[in-house]
């Protein structure tokens, strides 16, 4: 059998050299590059045939032999600056990046584009820029070039290429009708500005769209923001498809890639995440998996995952008062948040993944969150009769201060406020003091514990300033809640050393950047993920999701039951109307700026205020105007989005309540 070698070599004897293509490189690059790589899979059969070939998006890779045309009629030279029209396959770009200097390519849809750069960077060709926009109006950050090949035919030569042509370049483009044959023609630029022009013949290249273009196709009334949503948006596939989450490893380098959802009962946005955070396991040495739940609750998980042992080997922890509680974490509402069959089945696969590594290479699962006052006071007595019985008893003095309103610790900041109650406050930072006094002596027993108990501590230290907040107002306590668990974050990075780099899974309000909403410019309210901006600039990946319709689980009351509820379909002046308008079902697209692989254009469409959904744990679509939506500037809240169009509610798992009385909590342990 023919290897792809074999055939490359035939086609460039009967194809090219026959019918008349002479120059020396051309020929000598098309011998070079693999045509078969730039083809689908489906096609690769037939990559060196005499003929173009579907490569998805309704677009072509051109016939070998008019490639070669093409490239030999512009005359490259080793030192050319070339500009390519219509990137498509990246096939061409790949022949002239072997030939000339540079290459600028540009490609309206954004999914080509980004195939044909991985294409392109894995043949190890490094002069070859992709870039996402609308070719028509040329690139001129790159001008003037010496060679211009326009890949798709039009109505007229642009005059921003002849502007961008440098003098004695050379362009060459089909020229002609639409849907009818095109003539190719060749203009020069000549070095006293003088255009000439000779044709080269007849050819079928698929239409160029764009501003001095043709018009787009496609629905005629669709906004131009939801036409450059369809243009750059990566469609993507089904979520267990190996591949889904590729997207992500363009954040690979980041220190912290923050996961969010636009709700907290969406099955997609449990599912989508544990993929993309699977993939920074896995392939980029990810090792920490931080989540808006509460601190002691996602440390049962991450004994779990990692194989630790428990305090005194059981879920059983002494409260302040000596009795022994069954302590059942994920137990208050809103319990289907984590414990769902989506989470589940992450935390089976972290187990799995970790037990097959040392434990140094583990990756561990952890809570940002602080409604766990009572657990983690707990969680600290337990620790301290274990290591310094003696400090213990001085610890459950401190804790009694707060014990009236252990259940109900919502209560505590209203009665401190009447003046009934002198504030908790001091004993509660005098115990996180006193913890951290003996780090190094505790730590000896065991860094892990030590560490688990201080951030315990300073949970109990954060609530009790957190319940006094709440009755100041919602900006106070909101931005000291989320200033903690920024600070829990980075507490965990520095803890895992100086490697460390962390995924974040929370809700989009604490993901996307405050300042570029209504939290912040209305509300004066922060959140984590401004916080990371701050921090880590660009190596933070701030990652939304968003949905048009569909179902989600959440209640109508705060400590309400759960219910499956039916998602509207998002408001006409929404992001998400703007995406379901675009009708790619499911989609990522990269928002940043000055990034290849994001579009610019996209970008400026969606850089107008508009109106973004957030339904947390409540979802009461009757008012949902006035209690869900808030104005936005999605590409400065976020550096990227994850689309679905339609979504389902995720899948709950019995309340802990609901076990055996008594008995100790299971979850995970029992799945
Ligand atoms: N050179 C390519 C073939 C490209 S087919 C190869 O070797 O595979 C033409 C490409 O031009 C299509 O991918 C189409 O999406 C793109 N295109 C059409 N109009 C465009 C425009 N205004 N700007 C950029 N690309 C455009």
């Amino acid at each position: 059998m023919d290897t792809a070698a074999d055939r490359r070599r035939n086609m460039v004897e009967l194809q090219l050299r026959r019918r008349g293509v002479v120059d020396a490189q051309v020929l000598h690059a098309m011998g070079d590059v693999p045509r078969e790589q730039f083809v689908p899979e489906s096609a690769r059969p037939s990559a060196y045939d005499d003929a173009p070939l579907g490569i998805g998006q309704g677009q072509t890779i051109s016939q070998p032999y008019i490639v070669a045309r093409m490239i030999e009629a512009a005359r490259l030279t080793p030192a050319a600056r070339v500009l390519e029209i219509g990137t498509g396959s990246g096939y061409a770009a790949a022949i002239m990046a072997r030939i000339a200097a540079h290459v600028d390519t540009v490609e309206r849809h954004g999914a080509l584009a980004n195939a044909a750069a991985r294409r392109l960077a894995g043949l190890g060709l490094s002069n070859v820029d992709v870039h996402i926009a609308d070719g028509t109006l040329g690139w001129p950050d790159g001008a003037p070039y010496d060679a211009i090949i326009a890949a798709a035919g039009g109505p007229r030569i642009p005059d921003n290429w002849i502007a961008q042509l440098a003098p004695g370049g050379t362009l060459v483009m089909p020229l002609g009708a639409l849907h009818s044959r095109q003539t190719l023609v060749r203009v020069v630029r000549e070095a006293n500005g003088r255009l000439t022009r000779d044709d080269l013949g007849e050819v079928m290249f698929v239409p160029l769209i764009g501003e001095h273009g043709w018009e787009d196709p496609r629905a005629p009334n669709m906004s131009p923001a939801a036409r450059a949503f369809a243009d750059a948006a990566l469609p993507l596939p089904d979520i267990d498809d190996p591949d889904f989450a590729e997207w992500v490893d363009r954040f690979a380098d980041c220190k912290v890639v923050l996961l969010g959802e636009s709700s907290h009962g969406t099955s997609e946005f449990y599912r989508a995440r544990a993929r993309a955070t699977q993939r920074l396991i896995e392939r980029h040495g990810f090792s920490i998996v931080a989540v808006e739940a509460d601190w002691p609750d996602a440390a049962a998980i991450d004994r779990y995952v990692r194989q630790r042992p428990g305090l005194g080997g059981s879920q059983s922890v002494q409260s302040v008062d000596s009795s022994t509680e069954a302590f059942a974490p994920f137990s208050r509402f809103p319990t289907w948040m984590w414990r769902n069959t989506e989470v589940a089945a992450f935390v089976q696969w972290l187990h799995g993944y970790n037990a097959q590594r040392p434990a140094l290479a583990h990756a561990g699962f952890f809570g940002l969150d602080l409604y766990s006052m009572k657990a983690s006071m707990a969680s600290v007595l337990a620790y301290l009769d274990k290591v310094d019985p003696a400090a213990a008893a001085e610890a459950r003095q401190r804790y009694a201060c707060l014990d009236p309103w252990r259940q109900r610790p919502s209560v505590y900041g209203r009665a401190v406020l009447s003046g009934a109650y002198s504030a908790c406050e001091d004993a509660v930072i005098a115990q996180l003091q006193s913890l951290r006094a003996q780090r190094i002596d505790y730590g000896s027993h065991g860094f892990e514990d030590y560490f688990d108990a201080a951030q315990n501590a300073r949970l109990v230290a954060s609530a009790e300033q957190y319940y006094r907040l709440m009755y100041y107002g919602a900006a106070a306590s909101w931005n000291l809640r989320d200033t903690h668990m920024f600070d829990v974050l980075t507490r965990l990075l520095d803890a895992h050393g100086q490697q460390a780099r962390a995924v974040v899974w929370a809700h989009n309000s604490h993901i996307g950047n405050a300042a570029a909403t209504a939290m912040g410019t209305d509300r004066d309210e922060l959140n984590i993920g401004q916080l990371c901006r701050q921090r880590f600039g660009a190596h933070a990946a701030l990652i939304g999701q968003d949905t048009y319709t569909g179902t989600v689980a959440a209640a109508s009351d705060w400590d309400g039951p759960m219910e499956i509820k039916r998602v509207l379909p998002a408001r006409t002046d929404s992001y998400a109307f703007i995406a379901c308008e675009a009708g790619v079902p499911r989609a990522f697209v990269d928002l940043r700026a000055n990034v290849a692989s994001a579009s610019a254009a996209l970008r400026a469409a969606l850089m107008t205020p508009h109106q973004e959904r957030f339904i947390g744990v409540i979802y009461r679509p009757d008012t949902e105007r006035v209690s869900h939506y808030a104005r936005a500037v999605l590409p400065e809240q976020f550096d990227a989005w994850i689309w679905f169009e339609e979504t389902t509610a995720l899948t709950p798992l019995p309340a802990a309540t609901e076990n055996a009385g008594g008995m100790p909590e299971t979850w995970p342990f029992g799945l």
